[in-house]
């Protein structure tokens, strides 16, 4: 196994246990490690500090997995950190779920594994080359716990860039999964298409904020803007709201979200679905007078890095201040942020500044966080990434 030698002021970090080791701490490799080898890091000393997949031609040349010299990282110790996922998300499934994230990548022990699951298919994305080359250990654990019925690549193609690996969504196991795979979600049913759908099909990290938002939803006016496939508008209907307006860009969402609604038996005469920008879309609104009890802002990450976050806080700013004029008096705002860069303090001040510019002020009644099949590892703080705010607004 090749050794990895760090700069002496950089241990700080790995002690800490955060798995990223940036390519700038390396003082030297001793000897020529392949993309995806488990390598020794040591410190400067020459002391063992931990074993990490190596990758250089990623911005992060190590990603740590195990602190212990005495533990070997091999197929086994593979197989138990994929093990102890799925078997954490027990939980969460059950007769009205069976959709989850079941390995959640740092978070899970596993840097760069991603799997989640719609009914009896899996979809995963691998985005280290580390997890790449011991997928045939993964897989086979995967069909030993769960016996899917496929297992699809559903790999991201820009994070895969940044590792250097090409990209091809591809079975790689089972059959080629159904355009539609229908899956449940507190006991709503949802049609998934696994290989043309966003993400990998479906944001099931919403799952509790969508039956905390719809506790308010009985006989009130209700505007879901980014709706996706549906997630808040479906919730909403079955918890009896008046009326739901659904907004997003993507025709093939509107679409799927038009046939979730016949799939649930839902009332598609309170339900209108406007396939436009969301910016453009509330200004319309403005400008016609419209107002609603409950408006869900759900975008798309405004923040992809820490540099970009000051244009995105004017760009959340912007959006939830239009969206707090739109509302009735003592109506609610259900907003979230999916950018890690930005965190619950700057989402709140980034709220109080929409309020003062709307001239409305706010409570904050609840706050969201991502459910539990998204854990927060203590030492990597970098995967917290979606929180949100109930806002009364006045
Ligand atoms: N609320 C959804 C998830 C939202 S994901 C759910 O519960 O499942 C973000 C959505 O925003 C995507 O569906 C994307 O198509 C849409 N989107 C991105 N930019 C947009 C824009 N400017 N206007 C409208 N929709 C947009």
């Amino acid at each position: 196994m090749t050794d990895v030698v760090l700069k002496k002021d950089k241990e700080k970090a790995v002690n800490q246990r955060h798995p990223w080791v940036f390519s700038g701490a390396i003082d030297r490799v001793k000897g020529k490690p392949v993309n995806g080898d488990i390598v020794r890091l040591l410190n400067h000393k020459g002391d063992f500090m931990a074993f990490g997949f190596y990758n250089d031609q990623s911005r992060v040349a190590l990603r740590l997995l195990e602190w212990d010299e005495n533990t070997a990282v091999n197929e086994d110790w593979i197989k138990q950190k994929v093990a102890a996922a799925v078997n954490a998300r027990a939980n969460i499934l059950n007769a009205g779920t069976d959709t989850c994230r079941l390995i959640f990548s740092e978070a899970d022990y596993l840097p760069g594994l991603i799997v989640d699951k719609y009914a009896d298919h899996l979809a995963v994305q691998i985005l280290t080359s580390g997890i790449e080359k011991l997928m045939p250990v993964v897989i086979d654990e995967l069909r030993r716990l769960l016996n899917p019925l496929s297992i699809f690549d559903k790999s991201d193609a820009s994070s895969r860039q940044h590792e250097g690996l090409e990209t091809d969504n591809v079975v790689l196991w089972g059959d080629e999964p159904p355009a539609s795979v229908e899956v449940k979600e507190n006991g709503i049913v949802y049609s998934i298409n696994i290989a043309e759908g966003q993400k990998s099909g479906f944001y099931c990290d919403q799952r509790d904020n969508r039956r905390i938002v719809a506790e308010h939803a009985a006989g009130k006016k209700v505007l879901d803007c980014f709706s996706y496939t549906g997630g808040f508008t479906l919730n909403a209907l079955r918890n009896g709201a008046a009326s739901v307006t659904s907004v997003d860009s993507s025709a093939l969402a509107i679409e799927t979200l038009k046939q979730n609604i016949s799939l649930n038996k839902l009332d598609a005469s309170i339900h209108s679905a406007i396939q436009s920008d969301v910016n453009k879309q509330l200004r319309a609104f403005k400008d016609a007078g419209e107002k609603f009890d409950i408006i869900v802002l759900d975008p798309p990450k405004y923040a992809p890095s820490r540099s970009a976050l000051d244009r995105a806080a004017r760009a959340y700013k912007d959006l939830n201040r239009v969206g707090m004029l739109l509302l009735n008096s003592g109506g609610l705002l259900a907003t979230f942020s999916c950018s890690g860069a930005m965190d619950m303090e700057n989402f709140k001040q980034v709220l109080a500044w929409a309020a003062l510019d709307a001239g409305k002020q706010v409570q904050f009644i609840h706050q969201f966080c991502q459910p539990e099949d998204h854990p927060v590892r203590s030492s990597f703080p970098e995967g917290e990434y979606l929180k949100g705010l109930l806002c009364r607004v006045f």
